[in-house]
């Protein structure tokens, strides 16, 4: 996020956080939208291959909007959704629906009646029921879509090492070890008329910092493909990686460069291509948080503060129904008094939000600048999975999202009014009231 000083001020790509905070409102997210833009950039550019189509989709989840949608085709990227209301953002915002692909392990009739109708690029088929399900109704849509199939390579990586396990209890996908099912899965798929197998998809975990863990998926799945393929006569043409690229939270975090993890990743795929005589024509890989976290941050406005016994407590207003990822799984953020920027950062506090659960805490602990009510706090980081994961809880309207580029912003999303918080309820029958 290119931020700087400026007489004691946050700015945020050439704008003053202070003079953001009083033109629309806190608590709002603040998007530097060039940010967003060189990181697209950097993995379509490094994402390539002289052996294969690399296609960088953004795993629209960590923050589905119709801007950012609208950048990521600009910049050449596909898109991955996981339910109706992304595939329909995904549409709206006029992407490229053959560079769409839509997973999740339990999408409804509904959902894969759309994509059908989308023309949606491909169609992760997690399980057994799924893939009978699709083909009938891709029949009766007289479609003949094109398919990856979700399958758990058996690989767990979370934050910094891979484990190989052979966990067969995943939710996701059918297991390279469930030979019952591939079996299966194959008779259905060589008997449809109307479902196009093209390969595989995996994803390993989120926040991974380990390239090695990649290198590993790819070896795994590779090697899958080519037994598949050979036991089968079902060439796969298409890899589907996943994503799970990590960044930087805190000083805690030390994530690999986008380009170098990319390259890592090309090189090892080239290999195996080789080594296995693979017929790939196509890998995509699903950024989601590495696009969108680290061109966000949050500002709210400091409320009042209280000291209760040893814990000095500084209160903002948002909290959980804004970024739940504190308290959902303990998430690390750095934050800073906007403005106060130049005062040293002398005060252990805990900032916590203004929700009706203890554990609504943003920062359980950190040094930070003094404060006083009013000012301005911007909490980095979390322009994936806050948005996203927002909710109403304790009726709090959901903040709107801003971009932000060369001193000028926009609305991506605008903020919920008390109007559209209260729009879709009903006064109870009124010989009852
Ligand atoms: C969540 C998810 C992603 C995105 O993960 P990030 O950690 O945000 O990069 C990509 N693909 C699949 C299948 C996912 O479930």
């Amino acid at each position: 996020m290119a931020i700087t000083k400026e007489n004691g001020h946050l700015y945020i790509a050439g704008m003053d956080a202070k003079k953001i905070a009083q033109t629309y409102g806190t608590p709002v997210y603040v998007y530097d939208r060039q940010i967003i833009e060189e990181t697209m950039q950097e993995f379509a550019d490094s994402f390539v291959s002289k052996k294969f189509q690399g296609k960088p989709a953004y795993a629209s989840k960590a923050f589905s909007c119709k801007a950012m949608l609208q950048l990521a085709k600009q910049f050449g990227l596909g898109a991955d959704v996981v339910s109706l209301g992304e595939l329909e953002t995904a549409k709206r915002a006029g992407m490229d629906m053959g560079e769409v692909v839509f997973h999740g392990n339990n999408k409804s009739a509904c959902e894969l009646q759309k994509a059908l109708e989308y023309q949606t690029g491909l169609i992760v088929i997690d399980s057994l029921q799924e893939a009978m399900l699709l083909d009938a109704l891709a029949q009766a849509a007289q479609r003949k879509q094109d398919v990856l199939v979700r399958i758990n390579p058996g690989i767990d990586a979370h934050t910094h090492k891979y484990i190989q396990t052979a966990n067969l209890d995943s939710k996701f996908g059918i297991s390279i070890a469930d030979e019952t099912s591939l079996q299966e899965l194959a008779k259905i798929l060589k008997n449809s008329g109307a479902l196009n197998f093209k390969g595989f998809h995996a994803h390993i975990g989120s926040q991974i910092f380990e390239p090695e863990s990649f290198v590993k998926e790819t070896g795994v799945v590779c090697e899958f493909a080519k037994a598949f393929e050979d036991t089968y006569q079902m060439p796969v043409t298409v890899l589907d990686l996943g994503g799970g690229f990590g960044v930087r939270y805190t000083d805690a975090d030390k994530p690999a460069k986008v380009k170098d993890v990319c390259t890592l990743l090309v090189k090892a795929l080239e290999e195996q291509i080789d080594q296995l005589d693979l017929h790939l024509e196509k890998v995509i890989i699903e950024p989601g948080r590495a696009i969108a976290a680290p061109a966000g941050l949050t500002l709210y406005t400091v409320g009042f503060s209280k000291m209760a016994g040893e814990k000095q407590y500084v209160f903002v207003d948002g909290g959980m129904s804004d970024n739940i990822r504190p308290a959902l799984y303990q998430a690390a953020y750095d934050a800073d008094i906007a403005t106060n920027m130049d005062a040293p950062k002398s005060e252990e506090v805990c900032i916590a939000g203004k929700c009706c659960e203890s554990g609504d805490v943003l920062i359980e602990k950190t040094m930070l600048q003094p404060s006083h009510l009013g000012d301005i706090l911007a909490v980095y980081t979390t322009g994936a999975y806050g948005y996203s994961m927002a909710s109403n809880y304790n009726k709090l309207a959901f903040p709107g999202a801003l971009f932000v580029k060369d001193g000028k912003a926009s609305w991506a999303i605008r903020p919920q009014s008390l109007e559209q918080l209260l729009e879709r309820e009903e006064d109870l029958d009124a010989d009852t009231l």
